[in-house]
């Protein structure tokens, strides 16, 4: 699933978007990357943990606006190069890119036409793409409505243009990605998790919208450019609820933690105690078969649960693989 963290304010932002992107460990990721812009633009990225990046990064460098990134691979191996930030061909645009773009070769082939791409994956076309864009039309906004036209696939991206420094700019289609609003700055990130050291204000992106986001401000566009007006939400989260505390990983914290989270949604949604629906309960048993549809954990739940609902009911159950 991998992760986006990005940063515009007056402070400097390496540590907030190291600290970011680590809270987005538990999504997995093969490599990691930071494009930080001060007094220029510098990019630090390695395969493997994410203190292999960090200890590349130049710790004397000051940057108000970067953007950090988590890599799962699925366009080109797991390697340095491969690694976001991505720039474009004429080093104006930067971005970070979670998604699967489906008709890469097709951008490439319409779009690219002698452009030589230094990576194999298919974020690096879709920085090339936002600059081939803006030297046709002069303008970013214009560029990324373009880019929603024609680009298949699915796409949270952080963009950050070299020659405007006062804006940071996030896309989003079917990827997570949220907004985080802070008082003199804002950041995009793939959850609240990553953000929630900074600011506990968030505004969700619905897909095939974007945002230009300055440090005092930002506007939502749909795919058309019109403005979108929606309100934020505060978050509950606290960051102790996203510490490893005394537990060695996160997997072992979630096992634990699994009453109290279950004790904490009964007593937010169910003021007489939990009871099962009744209407749902006779659909189930005048039910010919039931499907239970699961992926990772849930799935191996699900076979569990079809053993017990075999033995009780003698209603038969198929598990499914969601994906
Ligand atoms: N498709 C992109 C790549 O392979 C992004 C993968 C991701 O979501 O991390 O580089």
């Amino acid at each position: 699933m991998c992760g986006i963290v990005g940063y515009i304010g007056k402070n400097d932002c390496k540590e907030i978007i190291i600290d970011g992107l680590k809270k987005l460990e538990y999504r997995g990721y093969d490599s990691s990357g930071i494009a930080l812009i001060g007094d220029g633009e510098y990019v630090f990225k390695e395969q493997g943990r994410i203190v292999n990046m960090e200890q590349t990064v130049d710790k004397n460098l000051f940057a108000p606006i970067g953007i950090g990134h988590t890599r799962w691979a699925t366009h080109g191996r797991p390697s340095k190069v491969n690694s976001h930030p991505h720039m474009s061909f004429d080093d104006r645009f930067i971005l970070v890119h979670n998604g699967v773009i489906e008709n890469e070769m097709y951008l490439k082939d319409t779009y690219l036409k002698g452009i030589d791409l230094v990576s194999e994956t298919d974020t690096e076309i879709l920085a090339c793409l936002v600059s081939v864009f803006v030297k046709e039309n002069s303008c970013v906004k214009k560029s990324i409505i373009e880019f929603m036209k024609v680009v298949k696939g699915s796409y949270a991206i952080a963009l950050v243009d070299t020659e405007d420094n006062n804006k940071l700019y996030g896309i989003k289609n079917m990827s997570p990605m949220i907004i985080g609003v802070g008082k003199g700055f804002n950041m995009l990130g793939s959850d609240v998790s990553c953000m929630i050291k900074e600011t506990n204000e968030f505004i969700p992106f619905e897909d095939m919208e974007f945002a230009v986001i300055g440090k005092d401000d930002f506007i939502i566009y749909n795919q058309i450019g019109e403005e979108i007006n929606r309100s934020s939400y505060i978050s509950e989260m606290n960051s102790a609820d996203i510490e490893l505390g005394q537990y060695p990983h996160y997997m072992l914290k979630e096992i634990e933690e699994q009453s109290s989270v279950v004790r904490k949604i009964l007593t937010e949604y169910y003021d007489d105690g939990f009871v099962l629906n009744n209407a749902l309960l006779t659909e189930l048993e005048n039910a010919d078969r039931i499907n239970i549809i699961a992926a990772g954990t849930s799935y191996h739940a699900g076979l569990v649960g079809k053993k017990i609902i075999e033995t009780m009911s003698n209603i038969p159950v198929d598990v499914h693989m969601s994906s």
